[in-house]
């Protein structure tokens, strides 16, 4: 059966199994997902709180400024005014000390001038009320909900969590992956292929591609193109969270994968998807383990990993978002499909003269793992479209590179 890959997702992601949650201390979160919403345990600022160097005044007192006021004394951050601030003086104030009571105001020391060795200044300009002081509270009030689950934790998160004192988070826990990596012509990296033979590169990007997603991956290794050591190596898989395949999914005499899974019984949901690089692709579950075979070839692996496995890891995890948001880009070249399925063709996707274009990258297909190295995104070319010409509005996929690179060819 070949689905639509809108269809296909949506199966992916209604078999995700939402794992169990755990606790994680607080330098272990950042890429993790939320398991709880989180509240503040204080209010934010916790007191009124000076936003700059400079003195504390009541603004009334310094309306007519220039004028020249005593110094009640000093305060730095960490300490707490114990009596509030005298009506006709100043009180001088670092950033982040507490404002005493009856100042209503701060000057910033720019615009004052010490006198007397500092026990007198002088405020040369008025100052309004409320000026460089952060009001207890006005950020957030304690019990307000600071981050919610579903949330992938990042380093903003993470100062966040600090913030409220959450020392421990509870977060999805990490799903299990196990990659197996199928092929009589495969070659280790360290390896020189002979004649006839390719380097594994799938088992080496899909483990990293679990990794980014925020898995536990393990490698089950490379099998030649033999049913019984496919069938001992998808056996230990059946084990993971999720068992990914590469390669032996399609129709060669010796794509032999779709009948092992049968073997053990995996329940198969469906076996080609209408994409382009990557239509073949098996998805299916056994219990609670989803089973991936993806297509051999090293584009429509990394694509179809990044389409539907990724989604699949995060919903596990419990994310809210599963997949990246899709951007629309002129085009700046030419783009054919003449496959008659959805097609995604690497490009470079950058800010240009305040529009968002979209340079296709020159790709020989979907072994070309240089080409598709070089792509910040994918553009999605629609099943009946056969061309799309320069100018044209094309919808884009932004890769998981998207944020770092720059999108200069
Ligand atoms: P298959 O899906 O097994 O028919 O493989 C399709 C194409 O992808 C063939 O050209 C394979 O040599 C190539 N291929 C399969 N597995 C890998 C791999 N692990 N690394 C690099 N290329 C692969
Ligand atoms: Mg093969």
């Amino acid at each position: 059966m070949v689905l639509p890959v809108e269809k296909a997702l949506e199966i992916v992601l209604a078999s995700a199994p939402r794992l169990p949650s755990e606790d994680v201390p607080l330098d272990e979160a950042v890429g993790r997902v939320l398991a709880e919403d989180v509240a503040s345990d204080v209010d934010m600022p916790p007191f009124d709180r000076s936003a700059m160097d400079g003195f504390a005044v009541r603004a009334e007192d310094v309306a007519g400024a220039p004028v020249v006021l005593p110094v009640a004394g000093l305060l730095r951050a960490g300490q707490y005014p114990e009596a509030s601030l005298p009506a006709g003086q100043a009180l001088q104030i670092m950033t982040g000390a507490p404002v005493p009571p009856g100042a209503t105001a701060v000057q910033q020391v720019e615009r004052t001038r010490s006198v007397d060795g500092g026990s007198r200044v002088e405020v040369l300009v008025p100052v309004a009320a409320g000026a460089n002081i952060a009001r207890r509270g006005s950020e957030v009030r304690a019990g307000d909900v600071v981050l919610r689950a579903g949330e992938t934790i990042d380093p903003a998160a993470v100062a966040v969590l600090a913030a409220v004192g959450k020392g421990r988070i509870r977060v999805g826990r990490r799903p299990v992956v196990a990659v197996l990596t199928t092929g009589d012509e495969l070659v280790g990296v360290d390896e020189k292929p002979g004649p006839g033979r390719i380097r594994n590169s799938n088992g080496p990007t899909l483990l990293a591609r679990a990794r980014w997603a925020g898995a536990m991956a393990r490698s089950l290794g490379v099998v030649p193109d033999e049913t019984g050591k496919i069938a001992a190596a998808v056996e230990e898989g059946l084990r993971a969270d999720v068992l990914v395949v590469s390669g032996g999914v399609s129709e060669g005499v010796y794509d032999l994968v779709e009948g092992v899974f049968a073997r053990f019984g995996v329940e198969v949901a469906f076996d080609k998807v209408a994409l382009k690089p990557g239509a073949p692709l098996v998805f299916g579950r056994r219990g609670d383990t989803l089973v991936f075979g993806l297509p051999g070839n090293p584009v429509s692996a990394q694509v179809t990993f990044d389409l539907f496995v990724r989604a699949a890891l995060l919903r596990m995890q419990g994310a809210r978002v599963t997949s990246r948001p899709t951007l629309e880009a002129e085009l700046l070249g030419p783009v054919r499909n003449r496959s008659g399925r959805q097609a995604h063709v690497p490009a470079r996707v950058r800010y240009e003269g305040g529009r968002l274009v979209a340079d296709p990258i020159r790709s020989m297909g979907s072994a070309d793992v240089v080409a598709h190295s070089r792509a910040n995104a994918l553009l999605v070319i629609a099943a009946d479209r056969v061309e799309m010409l320069p100018g044209e509005r094309v919808p884009a996929r932004p890769l998981g590179n998207f944020l770092e690179r720059d999108g200069a060819s």
